[in-house]
Formats: structure tokens, C-alpha cells, sequence
């Protein structure tokens, strides 16, 4: 097997991943890392978690370990889809070049311009950057690309998704002709393969394995689960996650809770942290550095469940992740692998758990045929869970379901035996989040109190004589036309 002090890599460059504690390189690293070397471009199909980013960061120092920066024209740069990718592209660079002398400075959304521009200023070697905020400094006539000897396109297919593609194509054409260029995808789209072709110049194509089918340390489960009713289903399927965490016990030492919608991170956080879970969620409309503070809290151990959206996860690198969570079920198969992926790193064991609801079996469907393997099917907790106090209309039903104005007052009346819930009047209105939003409140059935009771009178329940739907005024005509019925 190859070594890293095979590879050809500056001396100072081999010093610092001996002491980041790695001799053997991972297959891309192997395969990507010498033609990288030799000047030449490279397509490298691989998915993070396989070592990808130092694939291409340890040659990149090592080219740039020679020859100086000048001012506003980067030597190098790396594009990433999202700011965390970009920060943690930009921390293998602190890493590995701890050794070398080199500049760099990153370039995303959420950090000031002007910190920025100051550095640009001075002249960097490294230039990691969101391909909307380079563009952004490059219009601000702050930047020229010019200079650019190495450019690297990392997580392509995800740039694709997130509509960068343009964005990318403008940037390719604003750096020289003579570039070279290491360009990184997980899958290849035929959008990819064109871009590919565009851009890149007889590329050394280096593929390596699915991770999905490379890490066979993932232990895989799904719960096919069907809501007691449509409007309860958000409910019942946060009380499923609750279970599923639980029946891991001491094993979920820490976790990834995936959700399709950014709403949905939401939700599923509060709801989370409101039943004593130490949860946080992570998504593109969070600000950066409360991003930040949320992603160093759950790498140091703090923050024992991160719940993201998949743009949020992309290629995080959070070394000991013992679950993966699934709240949906990816709508894109790939989603799964990359979702899967933040578990069972390098060798360590993980278990990745996921819900299906009957509207997600064709994804589900998708999700075998990808992975070519049938994902066992888990007991249903819920199913098994001992009936709840005789309360089906709960808070939470109440709440997945508009009020009816027209029972006001006889709910008002009730409120004694269920005492208000704070954590709902604390939150943030969200037009299409509400209903949800307020379903997560640690409901009275689950605390097992008998308040909601009452509510049953709303919908027809007998307990007492109040006249439901109406309040405790009957307009008069009613008794009226009653009256005489029976008078005749
Ligand atoms: P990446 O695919 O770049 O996100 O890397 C995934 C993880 O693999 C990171 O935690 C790296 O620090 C780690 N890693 C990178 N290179 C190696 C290597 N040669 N051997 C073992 N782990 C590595």
C-alpha cells in the first residue's frame, strides 16, 4: 500500500499529516494526490468522508509552497458550496500547511466585507470562497482572478443542486486558460459531465467506491411508519424519533437528525429541546456565526444533537457521530449516502435510523436501488407503546388543526385543568411552520396529565353540559323553534 511519504509531497507538507496522524492516504488521496502533482487537472468521484479534501489540498501547498501572493490576485482558489464546507476546506489548509507559509483567506456569506477586502488586499495564496460572494468581491472590483494558478471545484453535484452552476461557469472563464484545475463531484450529472468537459483538459479521472457501500460499519434501519391520522402525523413522527433516540440509550452518544425542510429543522429542534434534549438546529437561514458556535459546540461534544437540513450537513466533518437520524427520507437517493456518511467515519461503527412514511416509499424505493441493498425494516416503538391516556384530542391535534373561533369561550373555561404551555407563546410566528410549530410542545398526553379532557368536549365529548361550539350564549331563536317542536 502507498504512503504519503511515497506521494512526492513538500517535506514540510508530509511533516504535518504525519502529526495530523495519518501515513497511509485513503484511495483518492492515493489516486489524485500524483497527477495533482504533476500539474495535471483531475476529476476525482468521491464523496466526503473519503478524504477528498486533503486530495486536494496537500498538493495544492505543495505547488504553492514555492512563489509569493500579490495584491488582489489569488494564486489559488477553492470553491465550495456552502460556508461550512468552505470553513472546513480552510482549516485543512491551517492543518496541513502549518509548516509552509502561506495565505488565506476565506470568502463567504454572513463575514464582513471589509475584513475581507483587507486581506485580498495583502495578497493571498489560497483563496476559499461560496461562489456567490467570490462574484460578489469580484464585481466590487476587489479581486482579479487572474492570477489564479489552481482552481479547485469542490462537492460540484451539490453546486448543481443549489443552482451554482452559472455562477461556476462565469468564474472558470474569469481565471487563465493555463489553470489547472482538480474538480470534485460525487455523482456525475450530465450537467457535470458537460461542465466537465468545458473546463477541464484531459483529466486524470480517479472514481472511488460508494461510501455507501464502502462503509459496511453503518448499521442501517427504517421504521415504515403511517400517522394514526394525516394531520397528526408531524406529532407522531417526533414522538417516534423521541423513541428511537431512547431505544439507542448510552449507545447515541451523539447524533445528526436529518429533515428534508428548513422548517422542519426547526421544528424538530425545538420540539427536541422542549422534551429535555440537547438539541440545536443548523440550516441556511441561521446567521453564520450562530452556525458556527452550533457546529463547534456539537464537534467538541456540547451539542449532543445537531438537527440539519442536508445543504446545512454538506460534507461537515464531525469526527465521532454515532447516529444518523432520518426524520425523512431523502427526496434525492444520493442524499442518503452523503446523510449516512456523517456516521461510521473511518472505521468506526455508526448506526443511521430513518422514518418512512407511505408517501416517501417510491424515495425509499430509490434509496435500495442506489445502495443495492435492502435496508432492514425496524419495529415500529410506537406501535408497541402502551395507549395513552384516554386524550386523542390532544394539544398537539389541536394544534396540527386551526381552532374553530366558535368554541372560544368554552375553551377558555376548560383552560384550568391544562395549564398554558409557555414554549408555545414564545415562539416565532411562521406562517407555514405554525400548526407544526406549536404541535411541539411537550403535549399534556405525553406528560401523561388529564387537562385535555376537555378538549374532547369541543368535539363532542359528553363531561359536562356547556354548551359546545357556541360559547355559553345560544341565541334566542334556537331555544325558540325548540321549544315549540316540542310544545307540538
Ligand atoms: P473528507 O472526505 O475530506 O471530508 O475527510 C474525511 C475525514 O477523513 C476527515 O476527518 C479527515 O481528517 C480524515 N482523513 C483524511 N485523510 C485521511 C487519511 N489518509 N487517513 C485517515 N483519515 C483521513
Amino acid at each position: 500500500m502507498t504512503k504519503f511519504s511515497e506521494l512526492n509531497l513538500n517535506p514540510k507538507v508530509l511533516k504535518a499529516v504525519e502529526e495530523a496522524g495519518y501515513d497511509t492516504p485513503t484511495p483518492i488521496q492515493a489516486g489524485a494526490i500524483p497527477p495533482a502533482l504533476e500539474g495535471r487537472d483531475v476529476l476525482g468521484i468521491a464523496q466526503t468522508g473519503t478524504g477528498k479534501t486533503a486530495s486536494f489540498t496537500l498538493p495544492m501547498i505543495t505547488l504553492l509552497a514555492r512563489g509569493r501572493a500579490r495584491a488582489r490576485m489569488p494564486r489559488s482558489l477553492v470553491l465550495c458550496p456552502t460556508r461550512e464546507l468552505a470553513a472546513q476546506v480552510a482549516e485543512n489548509f491551517d492543518t496541513y500547511a502549518k509548516h509552509v507559509k502561506l495565505t488565506k483567506a476565506l470568502l463567504i456569506g454572513g463575514v464582513s466585507f471589509k475584513e475581507q477586502d483587507a486581506l485580498i488586499d495583502k495578497g493571498v495564496d489560497v483563496l476559499i470562497a461560496t461562489p456567490g460572494r467570490l462574484l460578489d468581491h469580484f464585481e466590487r472590483g476587489k479581486l482579479l482572478l487572474t492570477g489564479v494558478q489552481v482552481m479547485v471545484v469542490d462537492e460540484a453535484d451539490r453546486m448543481l443542486d443549489m443552482g451554482f452552476i452559472p455562477d461556476i461557469e462565469r468564474i472558470f472563464s474569469l481565471t487563465p486558460f493555463t489553470r489547472q484545475t482538480l474538480f470534485f463531484s460525487a455523482t456525475m450529472a450530465s450537467e457535470i459531465e458537460r461542465i466537465t468537459n468545458t473546463f477541464l483538459s484531459n483529466p486524470a479521472r480517479v472514481e472511488v467506491a460508494r461510501q455507501a457501500t464502502a462503509s459496511e460499519t453503518i448499521e442501517q434501519g427504517v421504521v415504515m411508519f403511517k400517522a394514526s391520522r394525516r394531520d397528526r402525523e408531524g406529532t407522531e413522527k417526533r414522538k417516534l424519533l423521541r423513541m428511537m433516540i431512547e431505544g439507542e440509550g448510552d449507545k447515541c452518544s451523539n447524533a445528526i437528525i436529518f429533515c428534508n425542510r428548513k422548517t422542519d429543522v426547526d421544528i424538530v429542534a425545538k420540539s427536541l429541546k422542549k422534551y429535555g434534549y440537547d438539541a440545536a438546529p443548523i440550516h441556511g437561514d441561521l446567521d453564520q456565526s450562530h452556525r458556527t458556535k452550533t457546529l463547534d459546540g456539537f464537534r467538541e461534544g456540547d451539542l449532543r444533537f445537531l438537527v440539519a437540513s442536508d445543504v446545512a450537513a454538506r460534507g461537515l466533518d464531525v469526527p465521532a457521530v454515532s447516529h444518523v437520524f432520518n426524520f425523512d427520507v431523502p427526496s434525492h437517493a444520493e442524499d442518503y449516502v452523503h446523510r449516512i456518511g456523517r456516521t461510521g467515519r473511518a472505521g468506526r461503527e455508526g448506526k443511521a435510523m430513518m422514518i418512512c412514511t407511505p408517501k416517501d416509499e417510491k424515495n425509499f424505493d430509490a434509496i435500495e436501488k442506489l445502495i443495492q441493498k435492502e435496508i432492514p425494516r425496524l419495529d415500529n416503538p410506537l406501535a408497541q407503546a402502551p395507549a395513552e391516556t384516554p386524550a386523542p384530542a390532544s394539544d398537539e391535534d389541536k394544534a396540527a388543526k386551526p381552532r374553530r373561533t366558535r368554541g372560544g369561550r368554552g375553551r377558555t373555561k376548560h383552560a384550568d385543568a391544562a395549564p398554558t404551555e409557555t414554549v408555545e407563546t414564545t415562539q416565532p410566528a411562521q406562517p407555514e411552520a405554525t400548526p407544526e410549530k406549536a404541535a411541539d410542545k411537550p403535549t399534556q398526553s405525553d406528560k401523561s396529565r388529564g387537562g385535555n379532557r376537555n378538549r374532547r368536549n369541543d368535539r363532542g365529548g359528553s363531561r359536562d353540559n356547556n354548551v359546545v361550539g357556541m360559547g355559553d350564549h345560544m341565541p334566542s331563536f334556537i331555544a325558540k323553534s325548540f321549544d315549540e317542536r316540542r310544545a307540538g
